[in-house]
């Protein structure tokens, strides 16, 4: 099912696009060498280029677009709001309902606060951490990405490790000397971290599958016990769910493996495509944010009425229409099948994933980021491109997860499953 792919008017894009925005693009991971293809327009399962190209998409938008592009419900929305106006500064009605929402699903939220990115989430999470347990050191995952903001840009996955820039320059020293890191499933190193640094640690923020360098997932119990080390040592436990949370189920990793952290950060889906971000916790924690607290944190465009709406329609949605029971079981049976195909080609590959989350690891299963960067960086790229050329649009790098979107139908599935035959 090759087809012939031209990428002409994408390839003159680049050349004036990258003359005007460094990369030709506005952020890193949409790199692709030699240039990206420049998005047209998408609906559904669909991604279309300038070109004309289609393409069943697997990237969707690194995870916001969980219904697919375009939904009805969610365009209805937001142009529902669009007609009521769009930013206003002030307090919304919208805003406490979809606060009231995102605490009823997530346990380990009593309050929270919108911003307009994860990376504000994380940032904003961080520093109340610091300013509530009046400690300065926060402990990170090797391969985690919890952004691009400075004191989380250490050994960080996503187009950090793809580019091979995981510790940026322009970040000095000092800015990052807070910052620990512990290999991911490893315990017994998390240990003696947290019991040596215990007196200045404040944090210990974790993606609890590391979705920038994989999927890689938690070994049995390890959730558990990062719980259990944490709350021993009155470090506070943040869950990064920016890419889990509505994706494994409505209350995210901490519902799907039964761990409820002391604080939590959202982003993607919670907006129904459009920015948004989400950092809450236990009350008394939340409570010192400013203005009920001193730690300061602020945003013109936090809560945006649109963001806000879209975000409601969509956890509705997701829950009316039960859509992750469908999600997860097509997640299944695209692990099953491709599991299968690796098999009979008899690759050295594996299949991770969990939930709606898929990756065919070019080696074999990660479980941490030193694992992870064994991996075979170059093979997957040439694969990626066969794959482009076969009409199917996975993320562009071996670190990134495939998401799979309620708009996939059983034909998408099976067209994906042949073009992975053809080109592995
Ligand atoms: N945290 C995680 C786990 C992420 O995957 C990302 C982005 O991919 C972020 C935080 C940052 O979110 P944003 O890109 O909205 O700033």
């Amino acid at each position: 099912m090759t087809f012939e792919v031209t990428l002409d008017k994408s390839r003159q894009m680049y050349e004036k696009a990258k003359t005007l925005i460094p990369g030709g693009v506005s952020s890193p991971v949409r790199a692709i060498k030699p240039y990206p293809f420049y998005t047209a327009s998408a609906d559904g399962s669909k991604i279309r280029d300038l070109d004309g190209n289609e393409y069943i998409d697997y990237c969707l938008a690194y995870g916001p677009a969980v219904l697919g592009h375009n939904h009805p419900v969610i365009k209805a929305a937001i142009k529902e709001q669009l007609d009521k106006g769009w930013l206003y500064g002030t307090p919304t009605e919208l805003e406490v309902t979809l606060a009231e929402k995102v605490a009823g699903y997530y346990p380990s939220i009593d309050m929270l606060r919108f911003v307009s990115t994860g990376t504000e989430a994380t940032m904003s999470a961080l520093r109340l951490a610091r300013g509530f347990t009046r400690k300065n050191k926060f402990i990170k995952i090797e391969g985690g990405f919890h952004g691009a903001h400075d004191a989380v840009l250490v050994k960080a996955g996503s187009g950090a490790t793809t580019l091979g820039e995981p510790d940026s320059p322009g970040i000095p020293a000092d800015f990052t000397k807070y910052t620990l890191q512990a290999p991911y499933n490893d315990i017994e190193t998390m240990t003696t971290i947290v019991e040596k640094n215990r007196d200045d640690l404040a944090a210990l923020i974790i993606e609890p599958v590391l979705g920038n360098i994989g999927p890689i997932l938690p070994l049995p119990g390890y959730l558990k016990e990062i719980r259990k080390l944490t709350k021993e040592n009155d470090v506070l436990l943040i869950f990064d769910e920016v890419i889990t949370g509505f994706r494994l189920a409505m209350g995210g990793a901490q519902e799907f493996f039964g761990v409820v952290p002391d604080m939590t950060t959202l982003g993607k889906i919670v907006g129904g495509g459009l920015p948004i971000g989400v950092f809450g916790g236990r009350r008394e924690i939340m409570e010192m944010i400013a203005p009920s607290g001193a730690v300061y944190q602020a945003g013109t465009f936090s809560g945006s009425p649109c963001s806000v709406a879209a975000g409601i329609a969509m956890l509705d949605y997701l829950k009316k229409e039960d859509i992750h029971a469908k999600l997860n079981s097509t997640g299944d049976y695209m692990r099953t099948m491709l599991s299968e195909i690796v098999e009979d080609e008899g690759l050295d590959y594996t299949v991770c994933g969990i939930a709606s989350m898929f990756k065919i690891f070019f080696g074999t299963e990660p479980h941490n980021y030193q694992e992870a960067l064994k991996c075979d960086k170059e093979g997957y790229l040439a694969f990626f491109h066969r794959m482009l050329a076969s009409g199917v649009f996975l993320p562009p790098s071996q670190f990134e997860t495939n998401f799979i979107s309620a708009a996939h139908s059983e034909e998408d599935i099976e067209k994906t499953l042949e073009a992975y035959m053809e080109n592995l």
